[in-house]
């Protein structure tokens, strides 16, 4: 008998029909002698509505009021869900994630785990019945208060249920057929990856490819828990994300995927003093403000000048925090002025296979050059190499790479839902 857990994400169930049609596939993994548990999502957008709700009572709500108002999201769909399973004659028990042993810290709409202990769940599969545990949500033991993982944390809870069950296959449901070469909405011949290792999927998560939340790729990582995501929609076999022990030998493609992000920004600090401690200076100014920072580039100065640029890139959303913790700093720290970029694209270029094949960056190079795409910074990992853009040609740049590198396929990718979520 294996143990699975499938994870519905809220396009899955977003109505009562859909639910239904859920329950029918929990029951037949059931019927086929699996022991099945179940983490679920709020039904479609009802947690962006909640937090519209919020926002219109008033924008200042405190951290723990947010996170009960946005956990009854998936209290609604688990139970719903429940209820259908009953009624086809199998049995089936909610539990909120409190219930389930999901114990979190204290950090209100991203709080960590920190320990999973399921009892509750695992008596459930020793009765025979089906477990259904809601997504997203925890319980802090020092201030025994709710807490949510942050958004897109159903992925995480699933993940970690998997790994405190021992799980044979964690099971990703989502409305595309899995992981795919690069986003199916912007190369419609992109194609599905069969097998993909967590390390090139932490690389494409990282990168902006949304089917997987990073969290979720990290934990199912550092457990070895065994990632299946596929759709909902149909029984199609999805993307295995595996995580290969050392020594084992996987044939690795060259390539696995492209990914784009157009969430970022670009900061450039001017006239930066070329003088040892200016980097960790300025850094520990951005540090102080918790963004969360990808490419750095600086240059040596010219030797006229003594003076040098950075350049780093950051979630928008960071912006205007990391600008007025520089500008308030900027005596101390001595540069001349700050730019402030918004208008970038982060294309990146995964595969475990580039770090034994020469080429690969000249080739990346070479397809935006005949694109007539300018590269404005560029970094690299073992499995990686990443771009910076402009954000309006982000897409096409995305194509022609996808192109170069032989990655399209066949057929024309089906996307069911439309947020490959
Ligand atoms: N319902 C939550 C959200 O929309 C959690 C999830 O879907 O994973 O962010
Ligand atoms: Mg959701």
């Amino acid at each position: 008998m294996s143990l699975i857990v499938q994870k519905y994400g809220g396009s899955s169930v977003a109505d009562a029909e859909s639910i239904k049609r859920v329950a029918k596939r929990i029951v037949e993994t059931r019927k086929a002698g699996n022991e099945v548990v179940v983490v679920v999502s709020a039904m479609g957008d009802t947690t962006d509505e909640l937090v519209d709700l919020a926002n219109q009572v008033t924008p200042l709500a405190s951290g723990r009021e947010l996170d009960m108002l946005l956990t009854a999201g998936e209290r609604i769909s688990m139970a719903l869900l429940a209820m259908a399973i009953k009624s086809l004659g199998q049995e089936a028990r909610s539990y909120t994630g409190s219930q389930a042993g999901l114990i979190t810290d204290a950090r209100h709409g991203s709080a960590r785990i920190v320990d999973v202990s399921p009892t509750r769940v695992r008596a459930a599969l020793d009765a025979g019945a089906i477990a259904i545990v809601a997504g997203f949500q925890g319980f802090n033991r020092g201030t025994g208060d709710i807490t949510t993982l942050g958004r897109g944390g159903s992925d995480t809870t699933a993940v970690a249920l998997a790994a405190a069950l021992k799980a044979d296959v964690c099971e990703i449901y989502t409305d595309v057929d899995g992981v795919f070469t690069a986003d199916p909405r912007v190369v419609p011949t992109a194609r599905k990856i069969d097998r993909i290792t967590s390390e090139e999927m932490l690389e494409l998560a990282a990168a902006g490819a949304k089917i997987l939340y990073i969290r979720a790729v990290e934990y199912a990582r550092r457990h070895g828990v065994t990632l299946h995501v596929r759709s909902s929609f149909n029984n199609n076999e999805g993307t295995l994300v595996v995580n290969p022990t050392d020594g084992e030998s996987v044939e690795e493609p060259i390539i696995s995927g492209v990914a784009a992000d157009l969430s970022e920004a670009k900061i450039t600090i001017v006239g930066v003093p070329d003088v040892p401690g200016k980097a960790a200076q300025i850094f520990t100014i951005v540090a102080s403000t918790d963004a969360n920072i990808d490419m750095i580039v600086q240059n040596v100065s010219t030797a006229a000048t003594g003076l040098t640029d950075i350049s780093f890139t950051l979630p928008k959303s960071d912006g205007g925090t990391v600008l007025k913790a520089l500008e308030d700093n900027k005596a101390e720290a001595g540069f001349d002025s700050l730019q402030y970029d918004d208008q970038i694209g982060k294309l990146a270029l995964v595969g475990a296979g580039m770090r034994t094949n020469a080429g690969v960056s000249a080739k990346l190079f070479t397809a935006l050059f005949e694109a007539g795409i300018n590269i404005e910074m560029i970094s690299t990992s073992e499995i990686r190499i990443s771009v910076v853009t402009r954000a309006d040609t982000i897409n096409e740049a995305v194509r022609v790479v996808h192109k170069a590198f032989d990655l399209d396929g066949d057929e024309v990718a089906q996307v069911h839902g439309g947020t490959g979520r």
